[in-house]
């Protein structure tokens, strides 16, 4: 029987290609984002995978919302992929609360709410794939990033921490860090700032959202029931 998996942020960007990636690969897949539902529901018509709105920083929501794709695809979720995440970009010295508060509510915060609400029934089943979406910057940290770089540097400790409570489950938890990749987020940045980023990574060019949704793969597939704990790096090459 084909497994579920639940993406995070699921229907833009790298979120999209990871979702559209495992169903290609057999997967039962569901989508969640927040609130572009223009997109996600345009992302519905063309891929067929089901969507689904809440906000992944708010542990009722979560817990509602995942119960709907529990019903609706008639099962627990076998694989989660913590993807959803935002930026809020400032110099530490000039950054509000609420853009601390945000950040880190939307991309660790998040992790433990989706997390905590699948875990229990990968226990009974003995079989998991946790895969967390962190960042370049959260091993390296980046100028106007301390909350950002925080959280997604937090989701590597969590993933440690996790591999080790689980391991004796068949459960493995991972995370991918990706570099630069094009998409919405990315496309944010000025011109004249890609153009340095770009001159540090050693491929001289971002990433795409395959490049990314393929380390998903081999992470929720089975063949990889060894590995787990471990951070991998997809940057291009960028020296950490
Ligand atoms: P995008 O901005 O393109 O897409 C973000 C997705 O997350 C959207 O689907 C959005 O939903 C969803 N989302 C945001 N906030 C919430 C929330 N509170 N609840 C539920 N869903 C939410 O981002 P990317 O595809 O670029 O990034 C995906 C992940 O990869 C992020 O965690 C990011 O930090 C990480 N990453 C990205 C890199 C890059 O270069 N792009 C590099 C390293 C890491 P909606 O459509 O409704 O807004």
């Amino acid at each position: 029987m084909s497994k579920i998996a639940l993406v995070t942020g699921g229907t833009r960007g790298i979120g999209a290609g990871i979702s559209i990636a495992l169903k290609q690969a057999g997967y039962k897949v569901a989508a969640n984002y927040n609130s572009d539902s223009k997109t996600a529901e345009q992302f519905h018509a063309e891929t067929g995978i089901p969507v689904f709105s809440w906000d992944v920083s708010n542990y009722e929501s979560c817990e509602k919302g995942v119960a709907k794709v529990c019903e609706k695809m008639g099962g627990t979720i076998d694989v989660l992929v913590n993807n959803a995440g935002i930026t809020r970009d400032s110099m530490l010295h000039k950054m509000d609360v609420s853009a601390w508060n945000k950040v880190i509510c939307t991309n660790l915060n998040s992790v433990f709410n989706m997390t905590r609400l699948v875990i229990s029934a990968m226990r009974e089943k003995n079989f998991g794939r946790i895969i967390n979406i962190s960042s370049v910057n959260g091993l390296k940290g980046q100028v106007g990033q301390t909350n950002y770089s925080a959280a997604k540097a937090g989701i590597i400790g969590f993933t440690k921490a996790l591999a080790l409570e689980s391991a004796n489950k068949g459960i493995t938890v991972n995370a991918i860090a990706p570099g630069y990749i094009a998409t919405d987020m990315t496309n944010a940045i000025r011109d004249d700032i890609k153009e340095k980023i770009t001159a540090t990574i050693p491929m001289k060019r971002f990433g795409n959202v395959e490049e990314i949704s393929n380390a998903v793969l081999f992470l929720a597939d089975k063949k990889a029931s060894f590995v787990t704990g471990v951070t991998l790096s997809v940057n291009g090459g960028q020296y950490l």
